[in-house]
């Protein structure tokens, strides 16, 4: 096992400007691990669902290589997130939150999974996080993402947490509220003095940097045409960055530039359709060609 992924697995009901959807599959580590797996062969993930998780969607997890060996049914239903956005379709707004088998939900690591050197710690309780962080045994490189709702009611377990990664992952709304610093770059500054080494800030359309103590990079969002549904963008960037460094087998800063860039078109294709519609039909072929035009567009 090279990468393990904790996070939501969920059934969304979403509705954007181009339409609307109910219980479709979702969840921060469903978007991240799909995202992965075209990079690595299959990721691990954590997670929990309940008795109405459709059958269907556990194939199509698995069509996509996903191992979900510390997938965990459990008696009840399963977490439900309904969702909205308008206009440019920046910002989600939440209408629900159904925690269901999330609530009591004791996340354990398969045994054979405690070595793998990449850990994920996407979105979800951030006690969660801290439990699977405990049980693996020395993963060479983790990152952190979460939410405003953790940011603001589960704080003191989240810098716990944050503490303890070597990065985290979070959006220009996120970092201030976590920070109190208006400047996204004392912000990051301020993210760093937290414990982590590294901050990857999503900028939504203004694409993505990646903050360092003494590093900084920055890249532009894959330009689409076609934004159907924004849900799971940022998990999508965490998924492809975390993918492509455990199928490289490096951390350093070129390293993490060049995984940026393969979260940066991942999400590309991540927002073109509802759920998983775009990412099951996307090819090796295509993520090649918009990481080569994004690399055109970015010399100078
Ligand atoms: P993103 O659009 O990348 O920020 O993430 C969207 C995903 O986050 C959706 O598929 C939701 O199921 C999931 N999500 C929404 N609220 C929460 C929450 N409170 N904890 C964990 N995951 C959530």
């Amino acid at each position: 096992m090279r990468l393990v992924t904790v996070g939501s697995v969920a059934l969304d009901s979403l509705k954007t400007p181009h339409g609307s959807r109910t219980k479709i599959i979702g969840g921060a580590a469903v978007h991240a691990s799909v995202a992965a797996s075209f990079f690595i062969s299959n990721p691990g993930l954590v997670g929990v669902i309940g008795e109405d998780f459709p059958e269907a969607n556990l194939r199509l997890l698995r069509s996509r290589g996903v191992d979900l060996g510390g997938l965990v049914a459990a008696k009840g239903r399963t977490f439900h997130w309904k969702g909205s956005y308008s206009g440019a379709m920046g910002l989600a707004t939440t209408h629900r939150t159904d925690l269901g088998v999330f609530a009591t939900f004791d996340p354990r690591v398969p045994a054979q999974w405690r070595n793998a050197p990449f850990l994920f710690l996407a979105n979800i309780e951030p006690s969660i996080q801290l439990r699977v962080l405990g049980q693996m045994k020395r993963p060479r490189f983790t990152l952190l993402d979460t939410m405003n709702l953790w940011i603001a009611t589960r704080r003191k377990a989240l810098l716990k947490v944050i503490r303890r990664v070597d990065a985290v992952v979070l959006n220009d709304l996120e970092i201030r509220q976590l920070t109190g610093e208006h400047s996204l770059i004392k912000a990051a500054r301020a993210c760093l003095g937290l414990g982590p080494k590294w901050v990857f800030l999503k900028r939504g359309e203004h694409g993505a940097s990646l903050i360092g103590s003494h590093d900084f990079f920055h890249l532009p969002a894959f330009p689409t045409e076609s934004v159907v549904d924004p849900t799971g963008a940022g998990d999508s960037f965490a998924g492809g960055l975390m993918g492509w460094l455990a199928k490289r087998g490096r951390t350093g800063f070129s390293d993490l530039c060049a995984g940026m860039a393969a979260g940066v078109v991942l999400s590309s294709f991540q927002v073109e359709g509802f759920s998983l519609e775009r990412m099951e039909r996307l090819k090796l072929s295509e993520i090649a060609g918009r990481l080569k035009a994004l690399r055109s567009m970015t010399r100078f």
